[in-house]
């Protein structure tokens, strides 16, 4: 299996362009810059699968040579779009690469029914190319080109704020993905280490985790981290140590989180607990 980090920044990215706070100050004077969170998996090295969609897709294709149509062809080796949440961070990008021949999009039902209703990205992109639904439900697993079996589990009900006029339901998954006795968990979006979160990480190779906040309080006391859905990075590196086995990542990186920048202090902490800070462009081969 191979998994490409295309990007590795939370919604709006790092530095973030309206913001002056600390890290964005000292990413820019650094050159730092991380894009929008994304993933490319594959069990084979020829069919691949994006997960989630940032608005930066259209640089991160660009980046990463596995992704290339071959020469003379539009035949680009991309089989389908998995999306963890309805999130525009994780789908708008879509609309940048309507010229696709077809779109095969996995889903869960809520997210589905949110890119059709309150953002009805589906049905614009119908007008350009072929667009295929797929349905992901917890725990059932979906097999995928180039023998990678990926199956979700649902992590949290949390709603992007454009969709909070719908009912609750399963917003927010997670998925691990299996080849070849190798296995990967994807996680952007970690509420809790709840009992089927352990169950899913359980035996796995690699699991990147949710990095988007390093402390709870790192927006202000008025917007901690756990009311937007997320486990801080730190709070993070105990149930690290106490499970052992896969190697941790953390990716979905906030601006405001020192550990975007290559030089944090916090590092140190996240070295000792035994886990790792991905970076845009890192490619993965189990
Ligand atoms: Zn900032």
């Amino acid at each position: 299996m191979k998994i490409r980090f295309l990007g590795t920044a939370a919604g709006g990215g790092a530095p973030q362009w309206n913001c002056g706070c600390r890290v964005c100050e000292a990413a820019r004077d650094a050159d730092v810059s991380r894009t929008q969170d994304g993933l490319a998996v594959s069990g084979d090295g020829d069919a691949w699968y994006l997960v989630n969609a940032s608005p930066d897709l259209r640089t991160q294709l660009l980046a990463n040579p596995e992704l290339r149509p071959p020469a003379g062809t539009r035949d680009v080796p991309i089989r389908g779009v998995l999306f963890t949440s309805a999130e525009l961070d994780h789908t708008l990008g879509l609309l940048g690469v309507r010229e696709a021949a077809e779109l095969d999009i996995y889903a869960t039902a809520w997210v589905h029914e949110a890119l059709t209703t309150a953002f009805p990205l589906q049905a614009v992109l119908s007008g350009y190319t072929r667009v295929r639904r797929h349905a992901v439900r917890d725990g059932e697993p979906v097999e995928l080109a180039g023998g990678l079996r990926v199956t979700a589990t649902v992590l949290s009900a949390k709603q992007p704020r454009y969709a909070s006029a719908l009912a609750a339901g399963d917003s927010v998954c997670a998925y691990r993905f299996d080849a070849d006795g190798r296995s990967f968990v994807y996680a952007p979006g970690l509420a809790a280490w709840s009992p089927e979160f352990e169950k899913m990480i359980a035996g796995a190779d690699v699991v990147a985790l949710d990095g988007t906040f390093f402390t709870e309080d790192e927006m202000g006391a008025t917007r901690p981290a756990s009311s937007m859905g997320h486990l801080a990075a730190r709070d993070q590196l105990p149930l690290i140590e106490a499970h052992p086995g896969p190697w941790y990542l953390f990716t979905h990186l906030n601006n405001t989180n020192p550990l975007v920048l290559p030089d944090a202090p916090e590092l140190a902490d996240v070295t000792a607990a035994g886990a790792a800070v991905a970076a845009d462009g890192l490619l993965l081969e189990l």
